[in-house]
């Protein structure tokens, strides 16, 4: 039972400074609500614009809309530089990484302020002096217990209001638990010090059980930061999930048992806020899995099923790729957003995230046919699929990965269960300018808003992609549906340009004057292979032809290359390319167009640079490039284009999203965004997957 004593012992200033707190909080959280609010209407006025035909609908119309603007823009870089992380693995090194500054600074303002609710007004001698001080720091401490829970959920208050969904935001509520860990250190300091020169702490600890209770809330306290810091919670993250759960349910019943009965109420506001979560997700659970369907057309034969169809087939094995069709999905989805997914067969108390690798799209009535993008066509049964694209880790990933077996059969089907959709994306398609940057499966994410755009370009007038991958086997997977897409959203008059960036592969000049891609591995492109055009400024690589001889590699733009041709020696190299010409030459009336057979010839053995392919697409659907591109080239050119305002979305590893991140945010400066230049504004989002 929550204690009587010392329920009035100095507490009038103290719920005072409660209140305030509370005051600051509800006026935050309602200054956010706001700018939610307002951000929706500006969405609508911009598709209002669009669907007008207005020639920019995303630049600013008036005196409020440029104060706005201009005010966006500063709060935007002055909120983007960021540390570069010390690593991209998930090692203790990782967690040393400051957060960027303005999480940074909300961090600093909060710690300011519990400090200030710490010593404004305190005593600072007499009697009661450490009991005062102790005082205050339970209070102030008891008080963010609730803010700490709100902030926590998927579907918490928080987010319904704001529109700030739980995984940008959980650094804070890490923040706010370490305070109030410092906090309830104070407090429990002064009280023991207090005691203890009054000789009094023996008899504490023997007649008063809140006291007892007070150290067991701090133990559950300190056990839950430890197990939260990041290694532990990478180590194994399902652990570290229940055993966040079990803690927090012990925490808050230790304070039940500890506060007095005058500050008990930050106990149930807190459980309401985790109920209110968890009451939502069960529901939104449970609607995302019941679903009804009939084997004749008569009503009477409808059932109901609890749970998905999962399709599970290998996409690549060599790269560990998986890809999941989750079958007859009835929720709704935008690009950017992600579910969590869970197959109790393979591992049965777990659900993780993966983002949603395809778009909602209306569906087509029922026995029509159809034509998915990158799929045949198929008759239309009235469902409608979710696709996800996994790359195998160390546990329920690689576990669906194995249970695909090692022969390239038909896909297993398991029983699935999904919540969601998560995430608050942009509307994609009311930015003038889109640059969609990914690495690897980070494509995952970018591919549907390219998808989205295709559909339905609204604002959009230029989309750059670019995606960066290791090996060119990686390529023939996706390139065939990106180029769909390309053109889809081109005959839409958006101005598309995709490139492909190989970083294990190298690009060869063939006699012809084409830039051609070669694999690694002898592993040849499929139908979806490609060639690139000579003297794109994106190729960091190049060979150097004299009187039709090669004579060495090399770099372009004088930058690193990370292609392991670069380690090739001229002979070899020269060896290789004249494989190149003489392959590409002999297949050289292959047709370009899509689906026809492939010309691609593996050159001998198993090096580096020998296999070529320049059958796929015409240069103009996709641009391959060899070796890490430049940020400043995939960011700088669509900028300096952009008439209206641009988003740079990347879906990377941690480093490149920070170089990403420091360097929009120095280009705006550097062009004066919204301050007179006439330079429009960028919105920076990034996605990671870890
Ligand atoms: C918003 C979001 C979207 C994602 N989308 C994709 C995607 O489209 N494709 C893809 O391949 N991967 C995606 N991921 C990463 C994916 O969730 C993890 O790789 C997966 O959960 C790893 O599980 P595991 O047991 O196989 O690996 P483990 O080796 O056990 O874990 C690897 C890492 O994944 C993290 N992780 C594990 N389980 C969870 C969980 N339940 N919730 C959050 N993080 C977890 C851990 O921190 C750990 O460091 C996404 C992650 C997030 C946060």
């Amino acid at each position: 039972m929550p204690s009587d004593m010392s329920d009035n012992l100095f507490s009038k200033t103290n719920r005072d400074i409660a209140r305030t707190y509370w005051i600051i909080v509800g006026v935050v959280i309602g200054s956010l609500t706001a700018l939610n609010i307002i951000d929706r209407i500006l969405v609508r006025s911009r598709f209002k614009a669009a669907a007008n035909n207005s020639p920019h609908p995303t630049r600013v119309k008036n005196k409020i809309g440029q104060i706005w603007a201009t005010a966006t823009a500063v709060l935007r870089e002055a909120a983007l530089p960021s540390v570069r992380s010390f690593t991209n693995k998930n090692t203790l090194l990782a967690m040393f990484t400051p957060l960027p500054l303005g999480r940074s600074v909300v961090v600093f303002i909060y710690m300011a302020m519990v400090a200030i609710m710490l010593s404004i007004n305190v005593y600072t001698s007499g009697y009661w002096y450490y009991e005062k001080i102790a005082y205050r720091a339970a209070w102030v401490s008891v008080t963010q217990i609730p803010f700490v829970l709100l902030i926590s959920g998927r579907l918490s208050l928080f987010t319904l209001l704001t529109n700030i969904p739980g995984e940008r935001i959980n650094w804070l509520h890490r923040w706010v638990g370490r305070v109030i860990l410092v906090s309830v250190l104070v407090h429990m300091a002064l009280f023991w010090r207090g005691w203890d020169l009054s000789d009094f702490l023996q008899t504490e600890l023997e007649i008063m059980p809140m006291v007892r209770y007070g150290f067991g809330g701090f133990g559950v306290l300190g056990w839950i930061m430890f197990t939260s810091i990041a290694p532990v919670r990478w180590y194994t993250y399902e652990l570290f999930y229940l055993n966040h759960l079990a803690s927090v349910g012990a925490l808050l019943w230790c304070l039940y048992m500890h506060v007095p009965k005058s500050a008990i109420y930050n106990v149930w506001l807190g459980i309401a806020f985790v109920a209110f979560d968890r009451f939502l997700r069960a529901a939104l659970f449970l609607y995302s899995n019941i679903h009804s369907s009939s084997t004749s057309t008569t009503k009477s034969s409808y059932s109901l099923h609890f749970g998905h169809t999962a399709e599970i087939d290998i996409l690549d094995r060599k790269e560990n790729l998986t890809r999941v069709v989750i079958k007859d999905v009835k929720m709704k989805w935008r690009a950017g957003q992600h579910i969590y997914l869970s197959i109790p067969s393979l591992r049965p108390f777990e659900s993780h995230p993966f983002s949603i690798s395809n778009t909602y799209e209306a569906l087509p009535l029922p026995g029509k046919e159809y034509k998915e993008l990158g799929n045949a066509t198929a008759t239309h049964n009235g469902s409608r699929d979710l696709h996800l694209l996994i790359s195998s880790r160390a546990g329920f990933s690689k576990q669906l990965h194995r249970k695909c077996g090692p022969a390239d059969n038909a896909p297993v089907v398991l029983k699935a269960f999904i919540e969601g959709p998560y995430g608050s994306p942009p509307a994609w398609n009311t930015f003038e300018t889109v640059v969609l940057i990914a690495t690897s499966t980070g494509v995952t994410f970018t591919l549907p808003i390219l998808e989205e755009i295709a559909s339905n370009p609204a604002c959009v007038r230029r989309i750059h992609f670019h995606w960066t991958v290791r090996h060119v086997s990686d390529l023939k997977l996706l390139t065939k549906r990106l180029a769909r897409l390309g053109n889809k959203a081109r005959g839409k008059g958006v101005d598309v340009f995709i490139n492909i960036a190989v970083t294990c592969g190298t690009m060869k000049t063939a006699k012809d004057g084409k830039f051609v891609v070669g694999s690694d591995d002898g592993d040849s492109f499929g139908a979806a292979g490609s060639v690139a055009s000579k003297g794109s400024e994106y190729l960091l690589l190049k060979t150097v032809e004299k009187d039709g001889t090669v004579d060495e590699i090399t770099p372009v733009n004088g930058e690193p290359v990370a292609s392991c041709c670069a380690a090739t020696s001229p002979s070899q190299a020269a060896q290789a390319h004249t494989r190149t010409i003489s392959t590409s030459s002999s297949n050289s009336s292959a047709s370009d167009e899509e689906g026809a057979p492939c010309c691609c010839a593996a050159g001998t053995g198993n090096s580096c640079c020998e296999t070529v392919c320049t059958c796929g697409f015409s240069s103009d659907d996709i641009e391959f490039s060899c070796g890490r591109p430049l940020i400043s080239k995939m960011i700088l050119p669509p900028i300096e284009l952009a008439e209206g305002e641009t988003v740079v979305a990347c879906c990377a590893n941690r480093r490149l999203m920070d170089d990403v991140r420091n360097y929009v945010g120095r280009v705006c400066d550097e062009r004066a965004v919204h301050k007179g230049s006439g330079a429009q504004g960028v919105l920076c989002w990034t996605e990671g997957f870890y």
